[in-house]
């Protein structure tokens, strides 16, 4: 958009420029043609084409050397304007003939063409007082063709600078359609596209950062489904309205998508970025929409996803790709909540020897395809890795296998990676061909880490975590305490987990029967030990978290 008005801009300047250069060659010309050759016209001619080519030199240079759109600009063009009237005086006041008036016609066209219908109707003023000012030491012996020519000129500077008003506000409607939203009036997905490219290529530059805000509404789906979308619309425009007042001057709001939105601040690192977001977030929570009783808080709320440039990633896909990533890691840890990115794989991966972090990064680029089709996955690897870690610290494991459980959690899905989308995501039951193929996928998340040769027993809890106590599991169908500690651990996690996760399909268990269900299968599919301990845990992390609400 922005070119289309240099383009425009170009445009008169080069015809101002050639329209300049060729009405001073044409009135070289007229000169020699329409007067007597004498000495003293000789003496004459040679002075005014010496004028001339000063003129033809001056002005390219003056309009090469100002710069487009400044006040500099608004005084070369009445520079121009000013040129034009003295060389019009020039030729009218002596004998010349009068053809030369229409030397006057070129400012109005000037004036009209970059500054609208005003300014060229007061040129046009101007041009005819000097007109009649000439009329009158003439004795106004022309009086009648100066009336229809200065007639002319007013309703050239009218027509034209109308014109030129018109195509003004033509052009900045259709740019404002093009790059605004039209429900929300912020920046629509294609600025936010442009403005981020923008601003990270002003970044790198300048060596500065960029952070990038993600929001999400939580349950929007419910207050759609509630009232319709039309009240869903109009939530989405207060919202918008709250984005902008938020973050007024320190950078842009766009609506990204459907209910997600999208914030580039420039020059605001991560932790300056944090505080926005949270004011964000804060205001969306504490503002009074009608009918909010439908949302589960009773209130309406957004999750946000914060990254940084450079900090976080080097490229606009990269940026956008972390903001999302800490966008759904506060979706899955609670919602209504503000996550900047970090890698869990970063720290995870610190203990790990330099070699071996090349390997475990390229493994860990697995969870991410796993990601892609299923975005349960990730959120569910996230909080299946915290609470086996914290059971195991409940069961005093020591700390080189604490470490080894982290890891397995983390990736005891990644042999998932080899199982197709349909079957991931199938909300029905699984026919048996699909369901011994799911079933394969702790067999091959072990080889996709075998190449790791530290991470042994983190293999073998990937391999053994879908084994029950009593053997009736799988792949291998141990039983008791030949299944690795971490394997046990993870059993009960990942179960408890996936019955607590809504999924599109179904809405997830209460705490109260999830724990009901893990014990009918206690000492049977869970060892009983762990489970007891397990249940504990959980009862103990709501208390604190209903302390806390
Ligand atoms: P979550 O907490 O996981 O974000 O749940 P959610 O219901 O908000 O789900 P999601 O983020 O996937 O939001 C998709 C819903 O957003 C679907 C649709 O009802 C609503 N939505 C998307 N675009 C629009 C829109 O332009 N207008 C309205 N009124 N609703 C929209
Ligand atoms: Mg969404
Ligand atoms: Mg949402």
């Amino acid at each position: 958009m922005k070119s289309f008005e240099t383009k425009r801009n170009n445009f008169i300047n080069n015809y101002i420029v050639i329209s300049q250069v060729l009405f001073f060659l044409l009135m070289g010309v007229l000169l020699f043609r329409t007067t007597n050759v004498s000495f003293e016209d000789l003496y004459i001619k040679s002075n005014t084409i010496i004028v001339f080519l000063l003129l033809l030199a001056l002005i390219p240079l003056l309009q090469m050397i100002s710069p487009r759109f400044s006040n500099s600009q608004v005084f070369l063009d009445v520079t121009i304007v000013g040129i034009y009237i003295v060389v019009a005086v020039f030729f009218l006041s002596k004998e010349y003939d009068d053809l030369f008036k229409i030397v006057l016609l070129m400012p109005v066209i000037i004036m009209a063409l970059k500054y609208g219908v005003r300014m060229a109707l007061f040129t046009a003023l101007v041009l005819s007082s000097v007109l009649f000012m000439i009329g009158y030491f003439k004795h106004f012996i022309d009086i009648d063709a100066d009336i229809v020519f200065s007639s002319v000129l007013f309703l050239l500077a009218w027509l034209l600078g109308n014109m030129t008003e018109t195509e003004y506000s033509i052009r900045t409607e259709l740019e404002r359609l093009a790059t605004h939203d039209g429900l929300t009036d912020i920046y629509n997905h294609r600025s936010f596209q442009n403005l981020l490219d923008q601003e990270l290529e002003k970044a790198q530059k300048e060596n500065n950062s960029v952070s990038l805000i993600l929001l999400d509404i939580d349950y929007f789906k419910y207050y759609n489904d509630a009232y319709g979308h039309q009240e869903g619309d109009r939530v989405l425009v207060s919202l918008a309205q709250i984005l902008k007042e938020t973050v007024g001057k320190l950078g842009y709001c766009a609506r990204y998508g459907g209910e997600e939105f999208g914030v580039i601040l420039p020059g605001i690192g991560i932790h300056r970025a944090k505080d926005i977001g949270e004011a964000i977030r804060r205001r969306i929570e504490e503002s009074n929409f009608p009918g909010v009783n439908v949302f589960p808080k009773g209130k309406l709320t957004a999750s946000i996803g914060i990254a940084e440039f450079p900090l976080n990633a080097n490229n606009k896909e990269k940026l956008i790709k972390k903001a999302d990533e800490a966008l759904y890691r506060a979706k899955f840890v609670s919602k209504n909540r503000v996550e900047s990115y970090y890698s869990v794989f970063d720290e995870v991966s610190l203990p790990l020897k330099e070699e071996e972090k090349e390997l475990f990064n390229s493994i860990s680029a697995f969870t991410m395809v796993i990601n892609a089709k299923d975005r349960y996955t990730y959120g569910h690897s996230l909080r299946v890795m915290e609470m086996a870690k914290n059971l195991s610290l409940r069961m005093e494991v020591e700390a080189k296998l604490i470490q080894e459980i982290t890891f397995g959690a983390l990736l005891h899905d990644i042999g998932k990676v080899e199982i197709s989308r349909e079957v991931l995501n199938k909300p029905g039951k699984l026919n048996e061909n699909e369901w011994n193929l799911l079933k394969m996928h702790p067999v091959w998340g072990a080889d996709i880490v075998d190449p790791l040769k530290s991470f042994y027993r983190v293999k073998e809890i990937i391999l053994y975590h879908h084994e029950n106590y009593d053997g009736t599991g799988y792949p291998s169908g141990i039983c008791g305490e030949d299944i690795p500690l971490g394997a046990r651990i993870l059993r009960i996690v990942d179960s408890y987990d996936a019955m607590t996760t809504d999924r599109p399909y179904k809405a997830g268990m209460s705490l109260e029967q999830a724990l009901e269900e893990l014990d009918r299968y206690s000492g049977t599919h869970y060892d009983a030990v762990l489970l007891k301990e397990f249940k504990k845990m959980v009862l103990e992390m709501d208390e604190a978290q209903n302390q806390l609400s």
